[in-house]
């Protein structure tokens, strides 16, 4: 088996990795875009979007996903809709990179740009995932408005939760916000203004048990458990936003990549550059306070750019070994059998 040099591999297809296709493919990069199965992102899982510019009217998140490998399909870039599943990144400049997908499909690269995302902390109760769109939901700043004059609950204790209830008390009848402790991890000043709120009410130490369909009821039932006396309380008819944190897909970097404590790639000053040369990360794999479509689609660009200048100003390592002479653009690399 013989292979190119991509000249950019992106792995992840949310907002950063499309617009990070976008750019490198506008730049004539041809860039290569590893997507995972269920490509689009945490995009992919909302309803209508009102808050990405350019669209007045609101778009559905799966549309807006659509749209946006269409724009960087439209300028060359190609897609693997297959998993990475590991990676072997170069450490001098110039080097060149190894991404697998699938287990044993080996592609090279000069420059990687990560943008796994990061997935919604769940909680792993019956009923989450089945209800999951349909009152359900792990985001209020994009689906609270659907909850108009609806009984609301949050699930968390965390400044997110707190920021949550204060933008959903807004649109709901009611929040109550459901935590396991009595303390709370949010910072004060986020606790003391959703206490001020009329309509948020706090809940602890309560857990939820599971989420239940019930007919003729327009939103589920959520079985609450208190986690001190053991008593069961059923709220019907209410919308759930669970805000319990988020895990960024960092796995297959973890050893080569920086990360901080939370599992978030570190990216040096203000540039989307890793510790690693030619590797860019994006999106919500490295940001864990804006978490907007808009953000990410904005760090997708910039690491695009970081990678094009890369490319530029890098001069190419010594042909690695395995790899035939001459031009690495023009390489037709036969990998040993890895
Ligand atoms: P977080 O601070 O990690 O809080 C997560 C909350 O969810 C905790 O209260 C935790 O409970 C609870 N939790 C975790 N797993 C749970 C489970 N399985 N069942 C029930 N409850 C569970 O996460 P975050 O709120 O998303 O915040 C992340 C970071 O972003 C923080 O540094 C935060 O300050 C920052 N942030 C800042 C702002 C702002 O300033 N405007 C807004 C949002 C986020 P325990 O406390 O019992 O562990």
């Amino acid at each position: 088996m013989t292979q190119p040099i991509e000249n950019v591999i992106i792995i992840g297809s949310g907002p950063a990795g499309y617009t990070a296709a976008l750019y490198t493919a506008r730049a004539n990069l041809d860039p290569l875009v590893i997507e995972g199965f269920a490509w689009g992102g945490l995009l992919q899982q909302t309803t209508e979007v009102e808050n990405f510019p350019g669209f007045p009217q609101g778009i559905q998140g799966p549309a807006l996903m659509q749209a946006m490998r269409d724009q960087a399909e439209r300028f060359g870039t190609r897609f693997i809709t297959d998993m990475a599943t590991s990676v072997e990144l170069a450490t001098e400049p110039g080097g060149i990179h190894k991404v697998w997908v699938d287990e044993d499909e080996l592609h090279l690269a000069r420059t990687v740009i990560l943008a796994m995302g990061a997935e919604h902390k769940k909680l792993g109760v019956p009923g989450e995932e089945e209800l999951g769109g349909r009152g359900v939901s792990y985001c209020a700043t994009c689906d609270a408005a659907f909850f108009k004059g609806a009984r609301t609950v949050i699930v968390g204790g965390g400044d997110s939760a707190m920021e949550e209830a204060i933008f959903l008390s807004k649109f709901a009848e009611r929040v109550d916000v459901v935590h396991r402790r009595h303390e709370f991890r949010a910072s004060k000043i986020m606790l003391d203004r959703a206490r001020a709120i009329e309509n948020i009410a706090f809940k602890t130490p309560y857990v939820v048990e599971e989420f239940v369909a019930v007919e003729g009821q327009q939103l589920p039932t959520a079985r609450l458990r208190n986690v001190e006396t053991g008593e069961i309380e059923a709220l019907e008819n209410v919308g759930t936003f669970i805000a319990i944190g988020h895990e960024p897909q960092s796995a297959i970097v973890r050893g080569q990549i920086d990360l901080d404590d939370e599992g978030y790639v570190i990216t040096q000053g203000r540039s989307t550059r890793t510790n690693r040369p030619g590797v860019f990360a994006a999106g919500d794999l490295v940001d864990h306070t804006y978490r907007q479509a808009i953000t990410a689609a904005g760090s997708g660009c910039q690491a695009a750019l970081d990678a094009e200048w890369y490319l530029r100003d890098t001069p190419q390592v010594p042909t690695p070994v395995g790899m035939p002479e001459g031009d690495l653009a023009e390489a037709q690399w036969a990998p040993s059998a890895e």
